[in-house]
């Protein structure tokens, strides 16, 4: 199984080490720590791969901001043309890469596939991009004078990604850099270099085959050595970071340090509200997959639950009942039966009950799961399955209720009254995503306006998670304040120029200053 995964997706199968830096044509290697790529959902080893030692990682940024300064002359729509087949490209191997993503990292095969899908819809956007990134002409006060903005592209931009979206969140980067004409170098998280090889080959062939210099995609899978290397590195422009909120202190602390540009994506502690009003049946459905779904590994999982007081009992033993049937059908995330796989370490699993130690320690309760699942089939038993767990803190000030637990452990409260919810949705560090269940017209309205959610992702009666790529995506406070994919997120990867110019052979000062 694991041979007809790697091999559809172009990969080595044959126990050699899988090379895990490229910057260019013929370049593909990796002098650091040979590092192993483990099968979640069984514990195999899936392969060995060669990362980036730190010189390694300053020679790829060495070589992509050569490579920049000759792909930044490419028209746009030019570019749009080369994302077009990169896009054409990554569509051909959908269902291998997704099978990989599946495989690596552990969501399912249909949540693998998304993935995938999402690196094409953004690619779509950005051929789109390549011919509409706007600057702006303004009216000058003085006479025969125009002021223009201009977007220019930045250089080079590091991505740093995280294990849970192993080629969505780079492709998301990736497209918009290539459309307003930077070059990029890729540290994708140390436990999936095998998606992100898998990517950067396609994305390589297609690059090479336009005459673009490779090192416009470069990768260097790794650990901290590559990770810090490219941080620290003055020539890389923007650094994208994706990851939890401790290690996003500690990178953009290090890049305003050097007044380089950051970018944060970082964790979410994301909450849904159930108003009396709400259509159950539909917040039910909504809830068990953003709750539960991707075994609650997705930045925006929903993580707080706050019921009103009037319909609580009616939905919390629905949803308790729908937990429990989740039950049956947790696994091989490549089966199509299966809606929960692994959780994508054992660390993971270990932080999944100590977070349930800890509401029981402050005067929670467990309502369901919350225990390790055996799976029956034998290469299974060593995957890190647990049962998804919904619990009711002692209170919505509970230290538990504060924290991102990256893992599927949904926290209960009750609520009375709208601002009291929206008071403990916006009571805690972070702000990536909400979501408020009702029919009732004004209580929408407040939850939009500058008296509800605070967060960067502010739905109604739609899931914290799964957002499209067409609107900006991010999230504010300790989420790091980001924004990627659509909207207005590709401003972000360009420098802005305010140019005024005069057409005239006079020298008028702004403001009516005289000098003469
Ligand atoms: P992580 O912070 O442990 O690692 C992320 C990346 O940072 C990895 O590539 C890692 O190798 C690298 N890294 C770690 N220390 C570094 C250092 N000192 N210098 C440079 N690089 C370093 O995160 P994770 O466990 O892979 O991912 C889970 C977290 O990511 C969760 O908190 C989740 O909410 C968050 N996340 C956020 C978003 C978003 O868009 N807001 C999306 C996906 C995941």
């Amino acid at each position: 199984r694991v041979g007809k995964v790697l091999s559809a997706a172009g990969l080595p199968i044959d126990g050699e080490v899988v090379k895990g830096v490229y910057m260019g044509k013929g370049t593909w290697g990796g002098n650091g720590e040979v590092m192993e790529s483990v099968c979640p959902s069984t514990g195999e080893v899936l392969a060995k791969v060669a990362t980036a030692t730190a010189a390694e990682t300053s020679e790829a940024v060495k070589r992509a901001r050569e490579a920049y300064k000759t792909f930044r002359k490419v028209t746009g729509p030019k570019r749009g043309e080369i994302i077009r087949q990169v896009r054409n490209a990554i569509a051909e191997h959908k269902s291998a890469l997704g099978a990989l993503v599946s495989l690596e990292m552990g969501k399912i095969i249909s949540e693998g596939e998304g993935e995938i899908q999402e690196y094409i819809d953004i690619c779509d956007y950005a051929i789109g991009l390549s011919r509409s990134a706007a600057g702006r002409v303004l009216k000058s006060e003085r006479p025969g004078h125009q002021i223009l903005e201009v977007a220019n592209p930045l250089g080079v931009v590091g991505i740093i990604t995280a294990f849970n979206f192993p080629v969505a969140v780079c492709g998301w980067n990736f497209a918009l850099c290539l459309a307003v004409g930077n070059a990029t170098v890729w540290k994708p998280s140390p436990t999936t270099p095998l998606c992100a090889i898998a990517v950067t080959r396609i994305v390589a062939d297609v690059l090479e085959k336009n005459g673009i210099d490779g090192a416009v995609a470069s990768l260097v899978c790794g650990g901290l050595e590559a990770g810090e290397a490219l941080v620290n590195d003055k020539a890389v422009d923007l650094v994208s970071f994706t990851g939890s909120e401790r290690v996003g202190q500690i990178i953009g602390t290090k890049v305003q340090s050097r007044f380089g540009k950051i970018l944060l994506e970082l964790g979410g502690n994301n909450c849904a509200i159930v108003a009396p009003s709400a259509n159950l049946d539909l917040a039910l459905r909504t809830l068990v997959f953003a709750a539960a779904g991707t075994a609650g590994q997705r930045c925006t999982t929903t993580r707080r639950l706050i019921l009103h007081r009037s319909i609580a009992d009616k939905f919390l033993p629905r949803l308790v009942k729908a937990y429990e049937n989740l039950q049956t059908r947790v696994g091989d995330p490549l089966k199509s039966h299966t809606l929960i796989g692994p959780l994508h370490t054992r660390g993971a699993k270990d932080t999944f009950f100590k977070a349930l130690e800890q509401v029981k320690r402050e005067g929670g309760e467990i309502l369901v799961g919350g225990e390790s699942y055996a799976p029956s089939s034998g290469d299974l038993k060593q995957g890190h399955y647990v049962l998804p767990a919904i619990v009711k803190p002692a209170s919505p000030e509970s230290p538990i209720f504060q924290e991102e637990t990256f893992a599927p452990m949904l926290s209960v409260a009750i609520y009375d009254d709208l601002d009291q919810a929206i008071g403990w949705n916006n009571g805690v560090r972070q702000g990536l995503s909400s979501t408020l269940f009702t029919t009732d017209m004004r209580e929408m309205g407040k939850w939009i306006s500058e008296e509800g959610s605070d967060c960067g992702l502010v739905n109604v009666n739609v899931a914290t998670s799964g957002a499209e790529i067409g609107a900006a995506f991010g999230g504010n406070k300790s989420t790091g304040w980001g924004r990627e994919s659509g909207g207005d997120a590709w401003k972000q990867y360009v420098r802005w120029s305010s140019c005024t110019i005069n057409f005239t052979d006079d020298a008028p000062l702004a403001q009516g200053v005289n000098f003469e």
